[in-house]
This record gives structure tokens, C-alpha cells and sequence, in this order.
């Protein structure tokens, strides 16, 4: 079970960013910058700011046979990230389209193209990975029956790290395999639904938690995180940077954690290298592109 610290599953996507004055409305064209291509999805990134933290890193995911999949394989392996178990084709690679004012603001569609069609086929054929993977991490932008076939793959002793984004409900097996389950308020709330009682996150982590997962996580930007298990909920502090990008800190953090829970680092201690490793990403733009070095993290 000691080929790899972590086997990330999960989506790749090819980020196509346009900047415009405004954002068009129905019916209406706008001109924008040139264009910029930025590889990305959340599976993705996680395997990147794992990989260059220096863990040894697998992806399952699939791509098209097309620019955008050699544009992400390649992202992969300059990070050092083993694609064995990256699949291509059956669909063209999946695409953001994003157009970001000056603002900030941003209007986003997602094409899942290829990672729609991840399948609990394609988790299956790769059950010699999730035998070599001390730590399995996963996000919902793939088909939740692929996610509940990584479940039933697990090797015997190894932990599973989910960030259900975007949120949706969840079954009771996958629930319960979480260890932790990763969620930022956007995804608390919506898990919640009808069970969402005030505003505080502490209150959310425990009732998460008594869903069966052994352990939440919840993010809470420059504010930090929250971490529960059966030893009770404890407050993780922030580290405070100069803000440039927050875009994939969420899975910088998710990937920290995941690696060092594997390394034997108790819940809070992982959850704090996390925090700083999501701080260092976001002074920096972009996803992948921001993703720390070890020595990056210890010199914040
Ligand atoms: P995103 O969707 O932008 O990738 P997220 O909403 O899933 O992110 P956040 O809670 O924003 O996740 O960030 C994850 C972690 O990164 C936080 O718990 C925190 O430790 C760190 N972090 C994020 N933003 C900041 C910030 N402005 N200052 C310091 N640390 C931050």
C-alpha cells in the first residue's frame, strides 16, 4: 500500500479565460482580452499542489484526445504527478469558460466533457492504484457513482479524503468512509439544507459530523477552518498573507491535509500545515500556478 502517499480522483479541466469590461447579458456580444488557458478542475489541482509539496501523487481522471488533455497531462507530470491513471478520450476534455470583469466578478459554464464520463468501469481497472495509495482523495466533478465505487476500492488501512464540491447529496456509504469529509461554507450550507441552524460553523461541523463521517473539516477562507471528530470541534487559525487569488485554495488545502493525514499527522496538526499551504496559494494567481513548495510553506 506504499507506492503512493495519495491517489487523487477527480475531474481536469481546461480553464478558458476571457477579461471583459462587463460580463454580456442575453443576446449580447461583448469584446474581451485574449484569451488564457489555464489547466485546471478540482482533481487536477489537487494532484498538482500535492506533487509539488512532494508527495508522491497518482490522478485517476480522464481527458479527450485533444489540446486541452495534453495541455493537462503535461501540467501533471512537470508537477511530478503519476499519470498511469489518466484516461484519454470518449469525450472531449472538460472546459470552464470564464469571463471575469474588472471587478472580479466572474460568470462561469462548465462543459464536464470527458470527466462525465469517468466511470465505476474505469475505477475498477484501476484497482491496482487504490492498493498502492495509502490516502484516496475525491470531489464530486465526476459521476457520484464513480466516487461510490472509489469507496468499495479502498485498500484495507487506507483513508479517504472527500470535498463533495459541487455540493449534492451524499449516500450514507460514502458518508461514513469520510475521514474527513472537507466542506467550505457554500457546501455546509447546502449539505445542511433543512438542517442548517444559525450561523455558526461549529454548529454545522458537529451536526455534519453526525451524519457518520469520522471527521469534518470545514474551510472558512481568511478565517481558517474548523475541525470535528469524536474528540470534539477545534478552531484551526489562519495565517494572514497579502491577498492576490483565492481560486483552488480550497484544493491546495484538501491535498495538504489529505498527504499529511497519511503521513501519521493528527487531524489538527494536518489541518494547520493546510491552512498555511491554502494561505501560500493564495498570494499568488491562478490554481495550479500558485501551488506551494515545502520551502514556501515554511518560510510564511
Ligand atoms: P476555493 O473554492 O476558492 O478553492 P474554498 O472556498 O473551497 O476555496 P477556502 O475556505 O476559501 O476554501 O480556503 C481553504 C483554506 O485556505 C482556508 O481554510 C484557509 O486556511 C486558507 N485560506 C483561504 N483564503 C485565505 C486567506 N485570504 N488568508 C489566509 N488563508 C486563506
Amino acid at each position: 500500500m506504499d507506492d503512493y502517499d495519495l491517489l487523487v480522483i477527480g475531474s481536469a479541466n481546461a480553464d478558458l479565460v476571457i477579461g471583459v469590461e462587463r460580463r454580456p447579458g442575453a443576446g449580447e456580444t461583448v469584446l474581451g482580452s485574449d484569451l488564457a488557458v489555464h489547466p485546471g478542475g478540482k482533481g487536477a489541482n489537487q494532484a498538482v499542489a500535492a506533487a509539488r509539496l512532494g508527495a508522491r501523487t497518482a490522478l485517476l481522471a480522464r481527458v479527450g484526445d485533444d489540446a486541452h488533455g495534453r495541455l493537462l497531462l503535461d501540467a501533471q507530470r512537470a508537477a511530478g504527478v503519476d499519470t498511469v491513471g489518466v484516461l484519454v478520450g470518449g469525450a472531449p476534455t472538460g472546459v470552464a469558460l470564464i469571463t471575469v470583469d474588472p471587478s472580479g466578478d466572474n460568470s462561469i459554464v462548465v462543459s464536464p466533457g470527458a470527466n462525465g464520463r469517468l466511470t465505476p468501469e474505469d475505477v475498477r481497472a484501476a484497482g491496482s492504484l487504490f492498493q498502492a495509495s495509502r490516502v484516496v482523495s475525491a470531489q464530486l466533478e465526476i459521476p457520484l457513482e464513480t466516487v461510490v465505487e472509489a469507496v468499495r476500492s479502498l485498500a484495507p488501512g487506507s483513508r479517504f479524503v472527500l470535498n463533495p464540491s459541487p455540493p449534492r447529496p451524499l449516500p450514507p456509504e460514502v458518508l461514513a468512509a469520510c475521514d474527513p469529509l472537507i466542506v467550505n461554507e457554500h457546501e455546509a450550507r447546502v449539505l445542511l439544507g433543512e438542517a442548517l441552524v444559525g450561523d455558526d460553523p461549529a454548529d454545522w461541523a458537529r451536526i455534519l459530523l453526525a451524519r457518520g463521517p469520522r471527521a469534518v473539516v470545514v474551510t472558512l477562507g481568511a478565517k481558517g477552518a474548523l475541525v470535528a471528530s469524536a474528540q470534539g470541534v477545534a478552531r484551526v487559525r489562519s495565517v494572514p498573507v497579502d491577498v492576490v487569488d483565492t481560486t483552488g485554495a480550497g484544493d491546495a488545502f484538501t491535498a495538504a491535509l489529505a498527504w499529511r493525514l497519511g503521513r501519521g499527522d493528527a487531524l489538527t496538526e494536518a489541518a494547520a500545515y493546510a491552512a498555511r499551504v491554502g494561505a501560500a496559494a493564495v498570494t499568488r494567481a491562478g490554481a495550479q500556478e500558485s501551488y506551494p513548495t515545502p520551502h514556501e510553506v515554511d518560510a510564511l
